[in-house]
């Protein structure tokens, strides 16, 4: 059996089915290397996040099923961290949970009814919780903030060193793994492609396509899901000094309540890496080594860096990346199991893919292994949502929604009242 992309996905998904099945013979093949996609360059936040709200899902698929998957998710960090500790793997792993910190009163309005809306649908104190100001100053210092929405279910960790743990343990187990591999069609047969610009052709009878953000340039996924690019900075490490001021001891993960998605960690080596989205969606899904940085944005996530640790003013930014994840028309991540055919498409998990993955690449095994397992009855499971329009009203649509957050943070943080409208018109475009 043949498994298409060596990230996350990929790698789980062959470690997972070669301990089931010892006896198959997998190839897990990448167009590049392993962990050159968003699995080698995220934001280490491994997170029991879900993309779609847990309000939207339980509309979607009853409240027992919506928290069932929200659980799984979880519980996928749990595994991930026992599966470290057992592998002995050093992977920078510090699960101190996650905090997401108002800054002004409409985000506190926000992240208090977030919080509410989780309790109301089977999540506990113990889940998520609010801190106050007081609290949050114990955790770490974010200049302005008025207190944070608090979950343990979330660790930091250094994401390429997590692939190349899985890497390891994919050869340990037997899989071949294959780079300069690139697969341009799925057929009867296998996977046609080339081989370092050659053509090639992979006979295999499971075929796995776990090409997340890149899943556009193969045909017959064009509109499958949308490449939405995130970027990074990371800062040189910082003085002990200036740690004493910050505190972030427990390195828990740190986002911002803004509209406009930003996530931090402090890293083992003591700097700040700090991410956010906000760069416009390119025609027909395009996805080139240049996108790869961006200066406006990069100046807009080092400006918000400078707000929130003021203190880092000073400090040098080393480096500065960024990568496609992929956003499905619903935002519903997904394993799709066609059995009769033996094809399987995972992912689709916007921005929370890490632990994610994990949990998709029990169900590519459960499923290819034939064994029962609760994973396979989770709605994620053969969820299948409509495709993104064609273009040119893709290109319109998204980068329409995609500007809203910006003004809508700027509309709350000027007039201090939620910019509602702009978050309904959102939610029509992208969600
Ligand atoms: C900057 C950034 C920050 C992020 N931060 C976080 C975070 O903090 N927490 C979180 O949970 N998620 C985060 N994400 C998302 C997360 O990284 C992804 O959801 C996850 O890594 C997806 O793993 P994957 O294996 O499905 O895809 P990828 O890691 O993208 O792997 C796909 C692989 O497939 C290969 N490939 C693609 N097409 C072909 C082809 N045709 N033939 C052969 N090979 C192919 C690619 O080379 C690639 O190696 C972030 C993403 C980015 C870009």
């Amino acid at each position: 059996m043949a498994i298409i992309g060596a990230g996350y996905t990929g790698l789980w998904s062959a470690v997972h089915l070669a301990e089931l099945r010892p006896d198959l013979d997998i190839i897990v093949l990448d167009a590049a290397e392993p962990g050159f996609g968003a699995s080698g360059r995220n934001g280490g936040w491994c997170s029991g996040l879900f993309p779609v709200e847990i309000d939207s899902l339980t509309a979607l698929h009853g409240r027992d099923a919506a928290l069932a998957m929200q659980r799984a998710a979880i519980d996928s960090v749990e595994e991930i961290g026992h599966w470290i500790n057992r592998q002995g793997v050093d992977c920078d792993w510090a699960k101190a949970g996650t905090l997401t910190v108002a800054t002004n009163a409409v985000q506190e309005v926000r992240l208090r009814g977030a919080v509410d809306t989780l309790h109301r649908h089977g999540l506990d104190d113990a889940d998520v919780r609010w801190i106050d100001g007081e609290e949050l100053a114990r955790r770490v210092t974010v200049a302005g903030a008025l207190g944070a929405s608090y979950s343990p279910h979330c660790a930091a960790l250094h994401p390429l060193k997590l692939v190349n743990a899985l890497v390891d343990r994919a050869g340990e187990l037997g899989v071949a793994i294959v780079g300069g591999l690139r697969a341009d069609a799925i057929d009867d047969t296998g996977i046609s492609g080339s081989l370092d610009e050659r053509p090639t052709h992979i006979a295999a009878d499971w075929v796995v396509r776990a090409t997340e953000g890149y899943t556009p340039m193969l045909r017959g996924a064009r509109r499958a899901v949308i490449p939405l690019y995130s970027y990074m900075v990371a800062t040189e490490p910082l003085s002990n000094d200036t740690w004493r001021d910050i505190g972030w001891d427990a390195r828990e993960t740190l986002a911002e309540g803004r509209l406009m998605v930003t996530y931090a960690q402090r890293t083992a080596d003591g700097r700040i890496a700090f991410g956010g989205r906000g760069a416009g969606y390119r025609y027909a899904s395009r996805i080139a080594g240049r996108f790869d940085a961006d200066d406006t944005v990069a100046r807009r996530i080092v400006a918000t860096l400078h707000e929130l640790f003021p203190a880092t003013r000073g400090a040098q930014i080393t480096h500065h990346w960024g990568g496609p994840l992929a956003v499905p028309r619903d935002w519903h991540p997904s394993v799709v199991v066609n059995r009769a055919e033996r094809r399987i498409s995972a992912g689709g998990y916007v921005g929370d893919g890490v632990a994610l993955s994990h949990l998709a690449g029990r169900a590519v095994a459960a499923a290819i292994a034939g064994e029962g397992s609760a994973v396979l009855g989770l709605p994620f499971v053969n969820h299948v949502g409509r495709h993104w329009e064609a273009e040119p009203l893709r290109f319109i649509g998204v980068n329409a929604g995609l500007r809203l957050p910006v003004l809508a943070d700027a509309i709350e943080s000027r007039t201090g009242r939620p910019a509602t409208r702009l978050g309904k018109l959102m939610d029509r475009l992208l969600g």
